[in-house]
């Protein structure tokens, strides 16, 4: 089979077949400010709709948000109930995504990079799509995983069933909170998902995000890693770049494939997108 035997040429296989990236924050700046009317999005869906304490509020958001990876997982875990869609039209739909422009030069980079391109965000489908629609790179990514792929159930009543007093809190150990039914970053579970649901080989993957924790376990998952908007290249982190523009200067040899391998490697994702968009369907 033509396609056995390429794979079989290893010397001319490319080091990577796939680019991961996360969104907030990385595919944008930090100064942008969604992430900071995010949290207090988030601040105020608990106030307004689930009656925490507003003196309390930002405290007990940085407490879940430490211990389970996001504020959701976080509530969900210490059994508040509600919709995730209702929390996330609550939390998204008043970002100031006007702040974000086009971003040609981004778009340019992605587009000449020959590997498959992949989103992988915390952030429901609603939100990604918008983003990447005022970002101007909408048609960059072979596919998005978001937090509906990793939480796909209808069942917005699965809060945790365990009784948590949330009086304990600030006390609780980490062996003592109650475990969370939301799948996200930077949780394993969240990556293994994602590596399975998407065929992603973490060996040939390089994962671009902004949050250390996220790469930290991304490595231990196998990716390679760049942390973006920091230049502090600290444990788990191969690449550290302070923008998401800096890519060709960090990782020049993401180019630097001859034009024979840059065919293979073309012809390889291509048919690797074809084999695994059927794997993913069946
Ligand atoms: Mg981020």
């Amino acid at each position: 089979m033509e396609f056995q035997n390429q794979f079989q040429e290893a010397d001319q296989m490319p080091k990577y077949e796939c680019l991961l990236f996360d969104l907030d924050d990385t595919l944008y700046p930090l100064s942008s400010g969604l992430s900071d009317q995010c949290t207090k999005n988030i601040e105020e869906f608990m106030v307004q709709k689930l009656g925490v304490e507003e003196k309390r509020v930002t405290e007990v958001n940085q407490v879940l948000y430490k211990n389970y990876g996001t504020s959701i997982a976080g509530l969900k875990a210490i059994g508040y109930n509600f919709d995730n869609e209702d929390y996330h039209s609550f939390v998204h739909g008043r970002l100031p995504y006007e702040n974000l422009r086009p971003d040609p030069v981004l778009r340019t980079l992605l587009l000449s990079l020959p590997y498959r391109k992949l989103i992988f965000s915390n952030g429901n489908n609603v939100h990604v799509a918008k983003t990447l629609s005022k970002l101007g790179l909408d048609d960059c990514f072979e596919g998005v995983i978001s937090f509906e792929t990793l939480n796909p159930t209808k069942d917005d009543e699965g809060c945790s069933t365990s009784v948590f007093d949330r009086s304990c809190l600030f006390d609780a150990g980490i062996s003592e909170l109650p475990a969370t039914p939301i799948v996200c970053k930077p949780f394993a579970n969240a990556y293994e998902q994602a590596f399975k649901k998407t065929n992603i080989n973490p060996q040939r993957t390089i994962f671009f995000d902004d949050s250390l924790r996220n790469i930290q376990t991304g490595k231990n998952m196998g990716l390679h890693t760049v942390l973006v908007g920091s230049s502090n290249r600290t444990k788990g982190v191969d690449y550290a770049i302070e923008s998401i523009h800096n890519i060709r200067e960090a990782l020049p040899e993401l180019w630097e494939i001859d034009n024979k391998n840059t065919d293979t490697a073309r012809t390889l994702s291509g048919k690797l997108a074809m084999e695994k968009s059927v794997t993913a369907e069946a």
